[in-house]
């Protein structure tokens, strides 16, 4: 096996436990290895570390598979942790009974660069790095093992893909496409889910209990639902007794979707939703000239900061709507607004939305943090793992 040899002080990020091992803190590779390749990390005094993938066009340079220098990694160690991901979540009520489930949740499962999602008995998975990806067949035959399921279809199509120097790779691999279209039950309202041609795993799994809430607290409330894809919120909010609730996405097939997602739900009142395709930016502006006031209003936008290096253009782009979100609204009105970009913090989300609340000229509170649920567990180790926060806000 290859030594990755750390240069001195280089190390600490490691003993406490993050599985990030960036290029600037490598000295050299010892052998030879090939992407995804496990190889053993050495401190600088040749102290063994942990073992970890080898990813060689990355920025990260390697992501710790186990900080036991002395752990084999190989089919058992699959079969061992993507067990224990699925065995940790049977084990809590509310997820055991989930249709749409987080089966694992890459860094903060143990398993760096390694996504699924269940839907149904449909799992869907994603490879992101090198090290997955070289253990495709172990850890979908773990998969199948671990979760009973009849099929398995993977996404390896994200960005972060092509840092790793991988291309995107797509289809059924256990079984084949179901004869009707799949759909899944969140928090009662049944819900269509494209895994094919969907965002992410099809589905945005990380905002069902923030939907519940929406359905909890929309009883009586004029409703705007921004970045609206397949109607999650919106379908909540009918339900919860919204008075009424426009939709508004940039995306033709999302809203298509979530006409439909409308269409398979006959328990709710179809007269109260809207559905406009826009850009929100500009429909916002239009909203506010036209008079239009809220009760309710939900910010769920895309990554505006898909890395660090863009978080101020993204900060900008999220006060923007936020400065909105609070004129649109009426006295005591609630805003939910979330932020899922990793490399924007939550201290600096409750900044950026702070600064929009003064813009708008309103006083607000924050009634609640809100986060993605514990399907989506953050490892202590991994604050990176925190990608998604919300604020639930009253103005006065
Ligand atoms: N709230 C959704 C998920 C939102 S994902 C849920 O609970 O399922 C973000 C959505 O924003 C996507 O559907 C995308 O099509 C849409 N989008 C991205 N940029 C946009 C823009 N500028 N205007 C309107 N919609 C946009």
């Amino acid at each position: 096996m290859a030594q990755l040899v750390l240069f001195a002080g280089k190390d600490r990020s490691l003993a406490r436990r993050h599985p990030w091992i960036f290029a600037a803190a490598v000295e050299r590779l010892n052998g030879r290895a090939r992407p995804g390749d496990t190889v053993d990390v050495v401190a600088a005094n040749g102290r063994p570390l942990a073992r970890a993938a080898w990813s060689p066009e990355s920025k990260i340079r390697a992501r710790v598979w186990t900080f036991d220098p002395d752990e084999i990694v190989d089919d058992v160690f699959f079969k061992r942790r993507i067990q224990a991901a699925v065995e940790r979540r049977q084990a809590v009520p509310e997820l055991a009974t989930q249709d749409g489930l987080r089966l694992i949740h890459g860094e903060s499962d143990g398993l760096p660069g390694l996504i699924a999602d269940r839907y149904g008995d449909t799992i869907v998975v994603q490879l992101t790095a090198t090290g997955p990806e070289k253990w495709r067949r172990a850890i979908i035959g773990a998969l199948q093992r671990a979760s009973a399921c009849a099929r398995i279809y993977e996404r390896s199509d994200s960005d972060v893909r092509r840092l790793e120097g991988l291309d995107p790779v797509t289809g059924w691999v256990l079984g084949e496409a179901p004869a009707e279209p799949l759909t899944i039950v969140e928090n009662g309202v049944r819900m269509r889910v494209d895994v094919v041609a969907g965002h992410k795993t099809g589905f945005y799994l990380d905002q069902r209990d923030n939907r519940l809430l929406t359905r909890e607290l929309a009883a009586g409330r004029a409703t705007l639902n921004c970045f609206c894809y397949t109607g999650g919120f919106s379908l909540q909010a009918v339900a919860g007794g919204a008075v009424s609730v426009l939709s508004i996405d940039s995306s033709a097939p999302a809203l298509a979707t979530a006409v439909d997602n409308l269409a398979l739900n006959r328990q709710l009142d179809a007269h109260r939703a809207e559905w406009r395709q826009a850009d929100v930016f500009d429909e916002l502006r239009v909203l506010k000239s036209s008079g239009q006031r809220f009760d309710l209003i939900i910010l769920d936008p895309p990554k505006f900061a898909p890395s660090a290096a863009h978080a101020e253009r993204a900060a900008r782009a999220y006060r923007d709507i936020n400065v909105f979100g609070f004129r649109l609204l009426n006295p005591g009105g609630l805003l939910m607004t979330y932020s899922c970009s990793g490399s924007i913090r939550s201290e600096h989300f409750q900044q950026i939305v702070a600064d929009a609340a003064l813009d708008a000229g309103r006083g607000a509170r924050i009634l609640r943090r809100l986060a993605a649920p514990s399907d989506h567990p953050v490892a202590l180790n991994f604050g990176e793992g925190e990608y998604l926060k919300g604020l639930l806000c009253q103005v006065d």
